[in-house]
């Protein structure tokens, strides 16, 4: 996605050899012009499938997801990170290593939110190793749900993210897909 990609260009910062910061307009602030065209690409690309609910892992995937859901017309569902007191339902529950953070969160749904009926699409902001997409699909697993696919704005490319995912069996689409971080500047896959 051309757009994402200059985007990235011009304000991301490269803060290591594998961590990009976009804070300025996806993970903290949030570009809405940008997440309404990242929402009608993701719908282009998934619009063959009968999607009934778009899920992702709070707190950054929130703003794709939701603009990913208004166009699908479904609801966004937000797996939590943190357990809450007015989280009283019966949970499904999965461990999700956390790539930014190196630590292991256990990540919680509500168990009445999803069925065998539904047919959900996983949307986050980054992929890197794969742990996040690979527990939130459990989650739908656990659930009986159907995993159409997975899209993720950014993607990098150079981790084990895609082909873990993809050996599993799942169709990962992403926005923008980066190969390195050489000279702390970002290189996308076909520049
Ligand atoms: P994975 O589970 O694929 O290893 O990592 C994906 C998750 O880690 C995403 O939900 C995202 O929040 C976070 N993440 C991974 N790499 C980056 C990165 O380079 N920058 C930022 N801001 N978050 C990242």
């Amino acid at each position: 996605m051309e757009i994402l990609k200059k985007v990235i260009k011009e304000k991301a910062k490269v803060l290591d050899e594998s961590v990009l910061k976009v804070d300025t307009f996806l993970t903290h602030q949030v570009d809405i012009n940008l997440m309404d065209l990242v929402g009608t690409e993701f719908y282009k690309r998934f619009s063959n499938k009968p999607i009934t609910k778009v899920l992702t892992l709070e707190s950054a995937g929130i703003a794709p997801a939701a603009f990913v859901a208004q166009k699908f017309g479904v609801p966004m569902i937000f797996v939590r990170k943190h357990k809450s007191i007015t989280m009283d339902k019966e949970m499904l529950e999965a461990s999700v290593h956390s790539f930014t953070k190196q630590v292991t969160n256990k990540i919680a749904l509500a168990k009445d939110l999803l069925t065998s009926e539904d047919c959900v699409l996983i949307i986050d902001d980054f992929l890197a190793q794969g742990q996040a997409a690979l527990g939130l699909s459990d989650l739908c697993h656990q659930a009986g749900a159907q995993v159409a696919g997975i899209g993720i704005v950014i993607e990098k490319s150079f981790q084990e993210g895609r082909l873990l995912l993809e050996q599993e069996g799942y169709h990962v689409e992403s926005l923008a897909r980066i190969t390195s971080f050489e000279n702390n500047e970002v290189h996308f896959l076909n520049e």
